[in-house]
C-alpha cells in the first residue's frame, strides 16, 4: 500500500493550502495512486468505494487542470444521486477555496430547472450532475458539451444499477472525442468493463492492493450513529467500559483537535497527536499517555504509526478508516500481551459499505450493537458500584462509619434512604453527564417528558408542523412521540420523551427552522 504526502504530489500552492485547511494529513492510498495518473491526462479506471477519499482523488487533478481564464464547461462529473452530486460539489468547493472564482455547479432533478439555467449562464467550468438532469439541460441547449475536456463517471456501477446506462451513453456520445474519460466504481462487473472498452482509450486501472494482515482476536463492535452524536456516544462508552487507556482514531488533524477539546471540556483526561506537532510535543503527549496522566489519546493514522503502548484496552474508530489496512493497524493497538481489548467503530450512513469491505479484507466479523442509552451507562456503573459495596462490607472495619450513620438515623432518616442517597451521590458524581441529566427534572413537562425551549416562535412564522418536521428529520424519532407544543411570539416550548431529550438537544443544536438559526435548551419551570 503506497501512500504519499500531498507535497510529493506536486500540486499547486492553492490546493495544498486547501488540503491543509481541511485537515488532511496525508494522501489516502487511492489518491496517491490516482492523482498522478489523472494529471498526465490519460484515461483512468479507479476502483474505490465511498469513504476512501475517491472524490478528492479525481477532484484535485480536475481542479488543477481547469483553465481558469476560460468560463465555459470543461469538466462534467456524472453521479447516481442528487445527494452524491451535492456532496461532490461541496468537496470540490472546499478543495478550490484558494482557486480564485472557479465555477462549480451541481445540477440534479428535483430542483427548479430555471434556477439551474440561471446559474449555468454565469460561466460554470465544472458541472456535477445526475444523468437525467444533465440530459435535460443538453436537450434545452442550456448546457453545451462542445468545450468539455474531462468527463468523470462517479460510482459507475451504481449508475448502471439504477438504469442510467442509456443516458450515460447519450451524454458521452455528445462530448468531443479528444476528452479525458475517468471512471470510478466500487466494483468491476462485466457491464462496467464493456463501458470502459467502448468509451475509454487505453485506460490505466488504479486500485489499492493490500498486504494480507492478521487481525488480533479481540471483540470488534460497530455502532450506527449520526455524525453529531459521535462525541456524546464516545463519552457514554468510555464511562461505561472505563478502559485503562483508550486510543481514538480520527481521519483528519482538524477532527483530532476538535475532539480533544470536546473531551477536555467534559472533564476527561485526553490529549491529541497529529503530524503538525513537533517531535518534542509528541514525546510529551506520549509520556503522559504512558504514565497515565492522560488515559485517552486521540490520533490520526500517521501520528499513531510509532505508538507502542501495551495497556490500551479500547480502540475507537471515531471515523471509519479510509483504507482496510488502516483498520487492522488501528485495532492491533489493543489486546496486546494477552490483555483484554475492544475495538469500537462509528459508522455514519453509507460508510456501512466501507465496513463490509473491511470485514471481507480482514476476514473478520464486526458486530452491530445498539448505542448505549444514558440509563444503560447508569445501570452498568451502579451495578459495578454495588459490587464494590458488597466487597467493602465483607472486609469489615466499618465501625467508625457506622457511628455516623447511627447519628443520622437518630435524626429520623431511615437507613434505606441514607443508603440510597449515598449510592446516588457515588454513581452520579463520577458520571460527567449527570449535571445535564438533572436539568431535565424540573422543566414543567408531563410525566416521562422533558419540556424544551426553542428561541423561535410566531414572529418567525413557526407552526407546530415545522417543529415536529424538524425534530423528526434531524433526529429520526417519530413525530408521533412528540408531546405538547406551545408557540409564543418569540419562542416555543415542545415536549419530548425523556429518553430522547439528550439526542434532540445534541442533534438540533445549531440547526435552522424556516431559515432561523435556533437555540434549544431544557425549559425553565419559572
Ligand atoms: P469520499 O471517499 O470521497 O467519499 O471521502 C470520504 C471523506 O474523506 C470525505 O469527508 C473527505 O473530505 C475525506 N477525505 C478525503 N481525502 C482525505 C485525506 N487524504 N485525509 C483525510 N480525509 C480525507
Amino acid at each position: 500500500m503506497e501512500k504519499w504526502k500531498f507535497e510529493d504530489l506536486k500540486l499547486s500552492e492553492e490546493i495544498n493550502k486547501a488540503v491543509e485547511d481541511m485537515g488532511f494529513e496525508e494522501a489516502s492510498p487511492i489518491q496517491s495512486q490516482a492523482i498522478p495518473y489523472i494529471l498526465t491526462g490519460k484515461d483512468v479506471i479507479g476502483q474505490a468505494q465511498t469513504g476512501t477519499g475517491k472524490t478528492a482523488a479525481f477532484g484535485i487533478p480536475i481542479l488543477e487542470m481547469v483553465d481558469l481564464e476560460s468560463r465555459v464547461p470543461q469538466a462534467v462529473i456524472l453521479c447516481p444521486t442528487r445527494e452524491l452530486a451535492i456532496q461532490v460539489a461541496e468537496e470540490l468547493k472546499r478543495l478550490s477555496k484558494y482557486k480564485k472564482d472557479i465555477g462549480i455547479l451541481p445540477i440534479y432533478g428535483g430542483q427548479p430547472i430555471e434556477r439551474q439555467i440561471k446559474a449555468l449562464k454565469k460561466g460554470i467550468q465544472i458541472i456535477i450532475g445526475t444523468p437525467g438532469r444533465v440530459m435535460d439541460h443538453m436537450r434545452r441547449r442550456t448546457l453545451k458539451m462542445g468545450t468539455v475536456k474531462k468527463v468523470i463517471l462517479d460510482e459507475a456501477d451504481e449508475m448502471l444499477d439504477m438504469g442510467f446506462r442509456e443516458d450515460i451513453e447519450t451524454i458521452l456520445d455528445k462530448i468531443p472525442e479528444d476528452r479525458q474519460t475517468i471512471l470510478f466504481s466500487a466494483t468491476m462487473p462485466r457491464a462496467i468493463l464493456d463501458l470502459t472498452k467502448k468509451y475509454q482509450k487505453d485506460p490505466q486501472l488504479v486500485k489499492v492492493v493490500h498486504k494480507a494482515l492478521t487481525v488480533p482476536s479481540i471483540e470488534q463492535i460497530y455502532f450506527e450513529v449520526k455524525q453529531k452524536m459521535k462525541a456524546e456516544i464516545l463519552c457514554r462508552l468510555i464511562d461505561m467500559y472505563n478502559p485503562k487507556l483508550s486510543l481514538i482514531f480520527c481521519n483528519t488533524k482538524k477532527k483530532v483537535d476538535e475532539l480533544v477539546n470536546t473531551l477536555q471540556i467534559r472533564g476527561f483526561f485526553a490529549d491529541g497527536l497529529h503530524g503538525d506537532m513537533k517531535q518534542q510535543q509528541r514525546d510529551r503527549v506520549m509520556t503522559k499517555f504512558r504514565n497515565g496522566t492522560i488515559d485517552i489519546l486521540v490520533a490520526t493514522d500517521v501520528a499513531a504509526r510509532g505508538i507502542d503502548v501495551d495497556d490500551v484496552e479500547a480502540v475507537f474508530n471515531y471515523d471509519v478508516p479510509q483504507d482496510e489496512e488502516y483498520y487492522v493497524h488501528r485495532i492491533g493497538r489493543t489486546g496486546r500481551a494477552g490483555r483484554t481489548g475492544r475495538a469500537f467503530t462509528f459508522v455514519v450512513g453509507r460508510e456501512i459499505y466501507k465496513l463490509r469491505d473491511i470485514q471481507r479484507y480482514a476476514k473478520t466479523k464486526i458486530k452491530l450493537r445498539q448505542v448505549p442509552s444514558i440509563s444503560d451507562v447508569q445501570e452498568v456503573k451502579t451495578s459495578e458500584f454495588i459490587e464494590k459495596v458488597k466487597e467493602t462490607v465483607e472486609q469489615g472495619h466499618l465501625s467508625q462509619y457506622v457511628h455516623w450513620i447511627e447519628k443520622l438515623t437518630e435524626e429520623e432518616y431511615t437507613s434505606l434512604d441514607i443508603a440510597a442517597a449515598l449510592l446516588k451521590i457515588a454513581v452520579t458524581s463520577e458520571n460527567k453527564e449527570d449535571t445535564v441529566e438533572d436539568d431535565y427534572n424540573d422543566t414543567g413537562a408531563a410525566a416521562g417528558m422533558v419540556r424544551l425551549f426553542i428561541n423561535v416562535g410566531r414572529n418567525h412564522r413557526i407552526k407546530a408542523k415545522d417543529i415536529v418536521g424538524s425534530i423528526a428529520s434531524n433526529t429520526g424519532i417519530s413525530g408521533r412521540v412528540i408531546g405538547t407544543i406551545d408557540i409564543y411570539d418569540k419562542y416555543t416550548f415542545v415536549e419530548v420523551p425523556r429518553e430522547y431529550a439528550r439526542e434532540v438537544l445534541v442533534l438540533m443544536k445549531d440547526n435552522s427552522i424556516k431559515g432561523s438559526k435556533i437555540n434549544i435548551e431544557p425549559a425553565n419551570r419559572k
